[in-house]
């Protein structure tokens, strides 16, 4: 099939692809047999002119005669179907089935391939099924009754479920296309597969999480929530040989994927315990910044989105300083809102979050500033976890002690103007107050530096009115678990950290990634024989 790219149409379209595309290949619409976007991207940089540009492969009669016609354009390129996933089979004979720790993206796509491939994984998951979990996030949001084991954190889906699901990734891995066709197969929007910025919406992806798991257990792996591994013991040998599931039961296994995500800080305390291999890990500490959608249109289309006929805008700033601290912008939710998302008692965490149809009228974004090494000097592995704990129970003791969320304006905060605050969309809801004192120094002062600079990318971006709500402490893991060549923990045998948890990935679609490649490793190295439960 033809590949056409820089197929480009001002807003609001008016001819479909497939005419546009027959322009360009030289050849009559009605030879154009099928149409698939590949790519849909908004150009928006000659505003007021905004424009949508799309990638296309083009099935058309008489494709040899027509690509004679036009091989010399560089945006036509003649193209082959990507090919299925086809792992090498290993040898080596397994006596337990391999066990899948957590249920986020990493291990819901180790899971998923581990069963395509007749390992009949066993997943324990420390959190409740989504369904249950969706009423204890509305019982937090609403009551502000925050339950430890299932919360935006933890429990069906992983971290992502109560998101945004943006599935953009700086990745560029021939398995993202894979990864794709397996989430619209669970239920997650066919545009993902060409949109620039793909994105499911937290409604969609509670179904999309339910059914891998009904996939996975199709396939013959077994799911089990309320299950959480408290221990892991290995022979002499360092090699894993069961887990503990709540302090009491015992499951036998040579194969362990650990997929934890960034805030099983107990978790992570028993690793350490054991003496896993672990290091620090560099992560980002800020606020969530709150405005009008159209702010934010206007900056980036020049006018509404629905003016446009387009999606709700967002955006991607940073802004550096000469001695390597960065300010930048973070999980930009378009229509959203932000969210509570602590997962241990005495703290407050922002994170945000939307419905497919991004509709709120509210944009949000987190505002962060790298934290490295020389902020948190030591040698505990864990010392930024101990860092991020101090800031979220100061934002929780500066919120009331309820999960109240400290809040300020850009005015107040920049100590220019004394205003009334804009749109705010935190629940259980927000106390005003002075957020320096409840960040670090650095922090604050970094914050101060870049919210002009910002205001200069897009006008309105740092208006006295807009709001502050902090704190952003869970913007990645502050810890990575050592991985050898094979994908191994460092001195553990069988023992896999997988995921955003491990510190190899950092969102939705890189963990997918990072779960399905380790799976395919263990694939390629095992065999599935009786699996014995
Ligand atoms: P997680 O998704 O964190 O999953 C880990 C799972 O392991 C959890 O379900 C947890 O309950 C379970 N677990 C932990 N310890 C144990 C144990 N001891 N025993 C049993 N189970 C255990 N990323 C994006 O790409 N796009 C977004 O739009 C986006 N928005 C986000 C919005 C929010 C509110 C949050 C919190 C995160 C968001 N992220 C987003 C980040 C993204 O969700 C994570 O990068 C991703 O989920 C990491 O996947 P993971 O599988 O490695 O870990």
């Amino acid at each position: 099939m033809l590949r056409v790219s820089n197929i480009r149409t001002a807003v609001p379209m008016r001819k479909t692809v497939a005419a546009l595309a027959a322009k360009k290949i030289r050849c009559r619409v009605q030879d154009i047999e099928e149409v698939r976007i590949v790519r849909r991207s908004v150009d928006a940089r000659r505003k007021p002119k905004v424009y949508i540009v799309f990638t296309a492969d083009i099935i058309v009669r008489q494709e040899a005669r027509i690509w004679r016609g036009c091989r010399d354009n560089k945006d036509i390129k003649m193209v082959t179907e990507a090919p299925a996933i086809a792992a090498a089979r290993g040898n080596l004979p397994l006596r337990q089935r391999p066990i899948v720790v957590g249920t986020g993206p990493a291990g819901l796509a180790a899971a998923f391939m581990l069963a395509q491939y007749g390992f009949a994984p066993l997943v324990l998951e420390r959190g409740q099924d989504v369904e249950t979990r969706t009423a204890c996030v509305e019982k937090f949001r609403h009551e502000g009754i925050l339950c430890d084991h299932t919360n935006v954190q933890f429990g069906e889906g992983g971290a992502g479920t109560f998101s945004d699901g943006k599935l953009t990734t700086r990745v560029n891995h021939p398995l993202i296309r894979n990864i794709l066709h397996i989430l619209v197969k669970a239920g997650a929007p066919e545009e993902i597969l060409y949109t620039y910025n793909p994105h499911v919406g937290t409604d969609r992806l509670r179904q999309v999480v339910k059914n891998l798991r009904h996939m996975i257990m199709e396939a013959g792996g077994d799911v089990r929530f309320a299950s959480c591994v408290t221990d892991i013991i290995c022979n002499d040998r360092g090699q894993v040989q069961s887990v503990v599931v709540n302090h009491k039961e015992h499951y036998d296994t040579s194969v362990l994927l650990l997929g934890i995500g960034h805030s099983a800080r107990d978790t992570y305390e028993m690793l350490h315990r054991h003496g896993m291999a672990m290091v620090f890990k560099p992560f980002a500490v800020g606020v969530r910044i709150e405005h009008e959608q159209h702010v934010i249109d206007r900056g980036q289309y020049g006018n509404t989105a629905s003016a446009l006929g387009l999606e709700p805008a967002s955006y991607a700033l940073a802004y550096h300083r000469p001695d390597g601290r960065s300010c930048y912008s973070f999980c930009m939710c378009p229509g959203g809102e932000v969210v509570a998302a602590a997962s241990e008692a005495g703290g407050v965490v922002t994170n945000g979050m939307s419905v497919y149809a991004r509709n709120s009228g509210a944009a949000n974004s987190a505002l962060v500033v790298n934290v490295t090494e020389r902020d948190i000097r030591g040698t505990d592995p864990l010392r930024g976890i101990a860092f991020q704990r101090r800031y979220e129970q100061l934002a929780y003791a500066a919120g009331g002690h309820n999960y109240k969320a400290p809040a300020q304006t850009v005015g107040d905060f920049l100590r220019i103007a004394a205003v009334s605050p804009g749109i705010h969309t935190y629940m259980p809801g927000v106390t005003w107050t002075d957020l320096s004192a409840i960040l670090p120094a650095f922090v604050t002062q970094t914050l101060q530096e870049a919210l002009p600079y910002f205001e200069r990318k897009i006008k309105g971006f740092a208006a006295p009115q807009v709001v502050l709500t902090g704190v952003e402490t869970r913007t990645s893991a502050p810890v990575r678990l050592l991985r050898d060549e094979n994908r191994m923990s460092v001195g553990t045998a069988g023992l896999y950290p997988i995921g955003e948890g491990a510190g190899y990935a950092g969102g939705i679609m890189s963990a997918f990634l990072d779960g399905m490649e380790t799976a395919l490793t263990i694939i390629r190295k095992f065999k599935p024989l009786e699996v014995q439960v």
